[in-house]
């Protein structure tokens, strides 16, 4: 286990902004930096990171801690996988640990993330060494030089049946885990198993932050199945990951333009042309996620499907995904019938670039295609042109841009956009879609209740702690969990700010750290702080109305159960005691009969 003085050094080292900021685009605002929240979707930015408290908190979904909390959250990390990723990244080097596992150290990902690291350095040293010339004349053949194929990490897995099991198996991992990295696939007949990829050019798949999830394997023998992948893992889900996004997100960011293509090659040939924001959709149509993930970095996708009629297909299927996702998407079909790799070779970089620009709305480009061909003089075909149109306007869930769609389908079909709308009412409650919700209301400023806003004061002002640790038990705090916040940190006086030696805050529960990431960020946004130089006489005075309070409903509670035990005494026929209870609390005289 690693001891908790070390995690703190290592949240101490890391500055979370910075964290942040590498995988989320952060906007300064104030004191703080703000961003749509990664982990419920919003689209006005209610993720707050705190470069003061070192936290992040969402004020739409109250998810919050800090750096480390981020990691297990966001890229689904275990606590000590976290851990050591921060260490590596602030250069703290960790006790190697023997005997029993640290907190989240059963998490099944890290073995998974070590086993494609190792096996990685194998294909990469593969495809340098004597036995790669095959694959290396392959790579030289499509045009890619050794610069793209190291930017990439391209390696070669060898003709034979168990090359990377032996290396893996030497490592100490037995079979079970081989076949839980995706690695290697169990014999049918007898026990063991064998290498899943041979005599393929490898492509390894990173996640956002850069680690190795899985592989795309380009078969080298023409009689092979082309592509193979990795299944799906502990690491690895269809439909989650975009393939070279952690290659391209600085670019993307840049530009705010992203491209998306469907092969890694093409993914590859893109970025050796200097087209740095490309990424792959590792599988035909994009997803709701996918989608989502690019919409964290982009502010325009440019889908370049190839132009047969599966891709076309695909872009369609891809549709009803992308258009409720708040991006401009476009769609480029490049001449010539040529998927992107095969452009690029043949017509080079100027000719790309002038396709990019005629890219067209996405949506408009279904529309065309929904008319192109029919008569629109015609009665017949022009209700099958207007049944497409509304078809396609149907699947947009936001009512102010369907309007902005119909009005120009309206203009083509020389139809009334009333008519029209009702048309694409109509569709839309028989296919079951709903109105898209308006952004809910803010949510009412509830009155914090006493407790809180003395945790609150507690945590924020050293200058009160003392007087509110004195005046409160613990027991009097009805909310566990700010129960706990309150001994922890206002009644031992923990500091909890970056350079008090505070306990770091990922060893806290989830909820406690979900609480007080809020109670740190509401300070940060300016709420329940009186401001200005009456601030610190409103402050005392906050805290003594807030004292009174807690013991106004102390003396409540103690009435209620000296009632109940006058009450008792009562029933019970115990006159001496009846007559106790009434001489030592007369303020119970006469009880209350109402309640
Ligand atoms: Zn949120």
């Amino acid at each position: 286990m690693i001891p908790e003085d070390v995690i703190a050094e290592i949240v101490r080292r890391t500055d979370i902004v910075e964290l942040i900021g590498g995988y989320l685009p952060l906007r300064a605002a104030g004191r703080t930096h703000k961003t749509l929240c990664p982990f419920h979707t919003e689209k006005t930015p209610s993720f707050v990171v705190n470069p003061e408290r070192q936290i992040f908190h969402c004020f739409g979904c109250g998810e919050g801690g800090d750096a480390i909390a981020f990691l297990i959250k966001h890229e689904r990390l275990g606590f000590m996988e976290a851990v050591r990723f921060l260490a590596e990244r602030a250069g703290v080097s960790l006790p190697t640990t023997r005997g029993g596992p640290g907190p989240g150290e059963a998490d099944s990902r890290l073995p998974l993330l070590e086993i494609h690291r190792v096996a990685l350095q194998h294909f990469r040293e593969n495809l340098a060494g004597a036995d790669g010339a095959h694959a290396r004349a392959y790579l030289a053949e499509r045009g890619l030089s050794r610069e793209a194929a190291e930017r990439f990490e391209l390696g070669y897995a060898l003709p034979r049946w168990d090359a990377l099991l032996r290396v893996l198996k030497q490592k100490g991992y037995p079979d079970k885990v081989l076949e839980a990295a995706g690695l290697s696939v169990p014999r049918q007949s007898g026990s063991g198993s064998y290498d899943r990829f041979r005599n393929r050019l490898m492509i390894p798949i990173w996640d956002v932050s850069g680690k190795v999830i899985a592989f795309g394997g380009r078969a080298l023998e023409p009689k092979e199945v082309k592509y193979l992948n990795s299944p799906e893992t502990a690491l690895y889900r269809k439909g989650s990951h975009l393939y070279g996004l952690n290659v391209a997100a600085r670019a993307i960011r840049e530009r705010k333009v992203a491209i998306v293509v469907e092969g890694y090659f093409d993914a590859i040939t893109l970025h050796a042309h200097g087209f740095d924001h490309a990424v792959a959709a590792l599988g035909t149509a994009l997803t709701t996620d996918q989608a989502r993930l690019l919409g964290r970095y982009a502010q325009t996708v440019v889908l370049l499907f190839d132009p047969d009629a599966p891709g076309i297909g695909a872009a369609r299927r891809s549709l009803e995904h992308l258009i409720n996702v708040d991006l401009h998407w476009r769609i480029v079909l490049l001449s010539g019938g040529l998927d992107p790799d095969a452009f690029l070779r043949k017509h080079g970089a100027a000719d790309f670039q002038a396709a990019l620009a005629g890219a067209q709305d996405l949506v408009e480009f279904f529309l065309d295609r929904r008319v192109s061909g029919l008569d629109l003089n015609d009665p017949v075909e022009r209700a099958r042109a207007v049944d497409g149109l509304i078809e396609v306007v149907g699947l947009i869930d936001s009512p102010v841009r369907r309007e902005g769609y119909v009005q120009r389908v309206a203009q083509r079909a020389a139809i009334s956009d009333r008519t029209l709308l009702e048309a694409v009412a109509q569709r839309r409650s028989r296919i079951g879609r709903h109105e898209a919700k308006t952004a809910p209301a803010p949510a009412p400023v509830v009155p914090p209740t006493a407790e809180e806003q003395l945790v609150f004061i507690g945590l924020h002002h050293a200058a009160y702690r003392e007087r509110i640790a004195a005046a409160i038990t613990p027991e009097e705090i009805r909310d566990p969990i700010l129960q706990r916040i309150f001994v922890e940190f206002v009644q031992h006086g923990r500091p909890a700010s970056r350079d008090g030696g505070a306990r770091p805050m990922s060893l806290q529960p989830a909820e406690v750290q979900r609480r007080l990431s809020a109670l740190w960020a509401a300070a940060g946004e300016g709420e329940w702080t009186p401001a200005g130089e009456a601030g610190d006489a409103a402050l005392a005075q906050m805290v003594e109305d807030c004292l009174a309070r807690m013991a106004a409903r102390r003396g409540r509670a103690q009435r209620t159960m000296l009632r109940q035990a006058l009450q008792a005494a009562d029933r019970e026929g115990d006159r001496e005691r009846v007559l106790k209870l009434l001489s030592e609390h007369p303020s119970i005289k006469g009880g209350d009969k109402t309640t």
